[in-house]
């Protein structure tokens, strides 16, 4: 099949690969001049496991990489939209949906032979339908429903296993205006043999997004309340309460054969410094504020953000407890990125912690073994230094705070039992063994 796919970023360009690699011919558009180029060189612009390799094998046979919309749009048959949607301060920005909707729009005006529109980036329910469809019948002058298809066809990749995510998906939901353009929607992702499909309406794909994400962030935010709730009463430590929880069945589950499995869930039932990322606090906010707009508060997930939000400066009181002052005092902060194996820092609790840091006059440095570049470009220039490896990261420091849960950070008891003046190491994710470090604090702890 020929596939369009509009906006080259973690979902489009990983979705464009992945489909290239079942067999289908994709083209990748992107208005960032500089991503096509990197594209075309073979190179990836993103740190995502795998990626860089299937892009040299594919590039220039069933994958290309375009500015040029309106060729793509006449060359395939289905477009998929995969343009940002960040949350715009009172409610979801849809600026970008809006314009690529104009532009395929446009080109459709130029094509005689049906073609399918789904929209594979996260948009508040009804937006397909009632913000998607107008722009794209009114700049081609054609209907949907006749002249095309109209789908909504979300994505649950996480940034980090990408590849693996799309690869080999839980479920991939299929929502259109019709059956027709469902089939079509199908006909992509008939290589995917086996995995669940469900088929339904724009508006309940789009929900099944948001609500996939906001179940994730409700655990997250009700585990770290649970966790400050243990640190201020003293004499209880979060984490193995956490531990217990994960023992009931509902978390692991027992097998016919008596064994018990974990069930990923209770990654996510864990005390942290909060969750951030392109998609969790966004869509949030985006999915209360679309509920508010419509006369339904949205409380449970206002209150799912409050605690998030709160969860950096929780770090950094812990700091001064046990360092005083932080005026002077040297600070290595350890992972920038918003979780491991992506270089991606868009809302890291990281950065409103440096950020915290050179606020109260601490020396700063920080590590992170694949987000240095990206924090670099979001971090006051010349307040953070960057050593580079985490053997110098910890050392003449006063203080380690881990923020993600980076495997090469198991080293650190090792690298700091080797010391003779030990540096606190705060836990911003409760990742070590607290018996293992001789300065230990730990978030929820
Ligand atoms: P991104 O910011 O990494 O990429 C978006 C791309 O769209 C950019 O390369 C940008 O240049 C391009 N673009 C913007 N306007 C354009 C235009 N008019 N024409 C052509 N290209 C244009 O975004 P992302 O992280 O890939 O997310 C895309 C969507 O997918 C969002 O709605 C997001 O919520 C959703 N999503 C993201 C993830 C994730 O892990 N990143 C997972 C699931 C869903």
């Amino acid at each position: 099949m020929k596939v369009s796919i509009v906006g080259i970023g973690y979902v489009g360009l990983v979705s464009g690969a992945c489909l290239a690699e079942v067999g289908h011919t994709c083209i990748c558009v992107d208005n960032d001049l500089s991503k096509i180029k990197r594209i075309r060189d073979g190179e990836s612009p993103i740190h995502e496991d795998g990626l860089a390799p299937m892009l040299k094998r594919l590039v220039g046979s069933r994958l290309t990489a375009s500015a040029d919309l309106r060729a793509a749009v006449l060359e395939t048959e289905l477009t998929l939209i995969a343009v940002g949607t960040p949350f715009g301060g009172d409610r979801i920005d849809l600026s970008y949906i809006r314009q690529v909707a104009s532009d395929i729009g446009h080109a459709l005006k130029h094509k005689d032979t049906y073609h399918v529109i789904a929209v594979k980036s996260t948009v508040v329910p009804g937006t397909t339908d009632d913000v998607v469809r107008p722009i794209l019948e009114e700049a081609s002058g054609k209907r949907a429903g006749t002249d095309f298809g109209l789908g909504m066809n979300p994505e649950f990749l996480t940034e980090g296993v990408a590849i693996q995510d799309f690869m080999r998906p839980d479920r991939i939901v299929l929502g259109g205006i019709d059956d027709r353009t469902i089939d079509v929607l199908g006909s992509l992702y008939a290589p995917f043999v086996g995995v669940p499909i469900v088929r339904t309406n724009n508006k309940t794909a789009e929900m099944i997004k948001y609500a996939s994400n906001a179940v994730l962030a409700t655990l997250i935010s009700f585990s770290n309340e649970i966790g400050n709730l243990c640190q201020t009463l003293g004499g209880v430590d979060g984490a193995e309460v956490m531990a217990g929880v994960h023992e009931a069945h509902y978390f692991t589950p027992t097998l016919a054969d008596g064994s018990r499995v974990r069930a990923p869930i209770s990654a996510f039932l864990w005390p942290g410094c909060g969750f951030g990322g392109s998609c969790l606090p966004k869509d949030v906010r985006a999915l209360a504020a679309h509920g508010r707009l419509h006369g339904q508060p949205m409380d449970v997930l206002d209150a799912v953000m409050k605690v998030n939000e709160s969860q950096p400066a929780r770090i950094i009181r812990l700091l001064e407890e046990h360092l005083g002052s932080l005026a002077g005092r040297h600070v290595c902060v350890l992972g920038l990125a918003f979780k491991p194996d992506t270089d991606d820092v868009r809302e890291s609790p990281a950065i409103p912690m440096v950020n915290a840091l050179i606020e109260r006059g601490a020396v700063v440095s920080a590590y992170d073994p694949a987000a240095e570049g990206t924090a670099r470009a979001v971090l006051p220039l010349g307040k953070v230094t960057f050593p580079g490896r985490l053997e110098d990261a910890v050392n003449g420091v006063d203080a380690l705070v881990l923020v993600t849960r980076w495997e090469e950070f198991r080293r650190l008891p090792t690298l700091i039992a080797a010391m003779a003046n030990p540096p606190l190491l705060v836990d911003g994710r409760r990742m070590l063994d607290k018996h293992e470090l001789p300065r230990y604090a730990g978030i929820g702890l």
